[in-house]
């Protein structure tokens, strides 16, 4: 679709400013082209031919986080994330796609053993400070000139990929009667390995198989790039093996994940074949946040109950370490980051309080704007770091007011950006995924 074709959309927006306050971008700039207003200004002007698609337009078009935080703010709803990223699509068919993006999306992504492939190669370069070697010869340059210095924020790879120890494959659970299917995320298979061997153990407890899926990646970062061919790629993998797969529910512990599987119907608006498959698949999509909290607090009956209680009887891998921060003096301040995907993507906002409320020995501590992106965006702070360091700066000023020995999120995209930002300003804080979290509660009531 292009730009024009959306013209009431965009023409929806009465310039009021309303959005401004809401922006991370705009608070962090306080510049006019990032925000909603002025964004939506700059696709009417192209529209009405008064600005021309060239390279120039690369910075107002790709700083946009897609957070969602304006249109949350806006009289008129007008969706600016799905209007920029519509855009993006565009100015890759007018002014020329990158040979970074060909090699990510085309040729990473959808090949699971070719990412951890990478990613080991990656890993090795990291630990062993070749990737520094890189740097220096530039080397590191030729994926876009904030590579090199985003490189930091991921302090050490592991050797191995998630999937790597453990194969996609089912797996015997101890549960009674529920097959469950567990989509690995691109970040959990590759960097946050702990927090997918803590869902995995977890999951085991609860279901009577877990189908460890051989799925690849959501497709979430080429669609947040306006890369429509490529995410159907991935988006057509993935529907395949749900389809072929024998399970009640397909859970997933990343809520970008998790928000975009359930939005594959914005990728097929025009097939209707694959919209009926994509409906099929949609109801069985699970962020582990509301399984867990739908499991403890809401669905009614057996089963439910059943498999919140032996969720919480394990003890997975994260259990030690959090009990570790907990139990200094008995009690620790929790405080939650809601990933945009799961606040506005998914609407789970009450669950994750709910879920962390209920754990031992914690004091919940909210956080002055829980709800506000961390910067982090995919791969946003690879391509433009200063601007997701002035957002992620934000979140971090607040997190310290909370005085939290914990932080909990459920996006590992988000838990990268965190981790980085607590190292950067010497916090003590430890960062935990809300499977580690809940993992932890029997252990401690035990
Ligand atoms: S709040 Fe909505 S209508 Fe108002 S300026 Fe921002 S995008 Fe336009
Ligand atoms: S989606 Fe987020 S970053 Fe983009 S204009 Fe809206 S509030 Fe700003």
């Amino acid at each position: 679709m292009t730009v024009s074709a959306n013209y009431d959309a965009i023409a929806q927006c009465n310039k009021c400013g309303f959005c401004h306050v809401a922006c991370p971008i705009f608070r962090a700039t306080g510049h006019e082209s990032g925000v909603a207003r002025g964004r939506l200004a700059l696709l009417r002007g192209i529209i009405e031919n008064r600005i021309e698609w060239n390279d120039e337009l690369e910075d107002p078009l790709f700083t946009c986080l897609g957070c969602g935080a304006c249109t949350t703010n806006c009289f008129g709803s007008v969706p600016t994330a799905d209007l920029v990223l519509n855009a993006r699509s565009e100015y890759f068919d007018k002014v020329g796609k990158k040979p970074a993006h060909r090699l990510l999306f085309e040729h990473l992504l959808p090949y699971p053993k070719r990412l951890h492939l990478a990613a080991r190669t990656a890993a090795l370069g990291k630990n062993s400070g070749a990737s520094k070697l890189a740097n220096a010869l530039g080397l590191l340059r030729i994926f876009g000139r904030d590579l090199p210095r985003a490189e930091g924020i991921v302090e050490k790879l592991p050797m191995s990929s998630f999937r790597g120890t453990t194969k996609p494959g089912v797996y015997e659970g101890e549960g009674k009667d529920l097959k469950i299917g567990y989509f690995v995320g691109c970040g959990v298979d590759v960097i946050q390995v702990e927090t997918g061997k803590a869902t995995f153990e977890s999951l085991k407890k609860i279901g009577k198989s877990v189908t460890v899926l051989d799925n690849c990646c959501c497709g979430l970062p080429p669609w947040s790039y306006g890369d429509i061919e490529n995410t159907k790629v991935l988006a057509e993998k993935n529907l395949k093996i749900f389809a072929e797969t024998d399970v009640d529910v397909i859970v997933t512990d990343c809520s970008s994940c998790a928000s975009f599987l359930k939005e594959y119907k914005k990728v097929y608006k025009d097939d209707q074949q694959k919209l009926e498959l994509v409906e099929k698949t949609r109801s069985k999509i699970r962020d582990v946040v509301e399984f867990l909290h739908a499991s403890e607090f809401g669905e009614s009956g057996d089963k439910a109950k059943e498999v919140v209680d032996s969720y919480h009887d394990s003890h997975a891998v994260g259990t030690d370490a959090v009990q570790k921060v907990v139990s200094k003096d008995g009690k620790a301040i929790v405080t939650y980051h809601d990933p945009c995907h799961a606040v506005r993507g998914q609407g789970i906002q009450s669950e994750s309080r709910e879920l962390l409320k209920s754990l031992p020995n914690i004091e919940f501590r909210e956080m002055a704007e829980a709800d506000w992106c961390c910067g982090g965006a995919g791969s946003y702070a690879l391509t433009h770091y200063d601007l997701s360091q002035k957002v992620l700066d934000r979140k971090i000023d607040n997190l310290k007011k909370t005085e939290a020995d914990i932080l909990v999120t459920s996006c590992p995209a988000c838990m990268i950006q965190l981790a980085w930002g607590i190292r950067k300003h010497g916090l003590k804080t430890r960062i935990f995924h809300i499977s580690e979290m809940t993992s932890y509660k029997e252990s401690v009531v035990a």
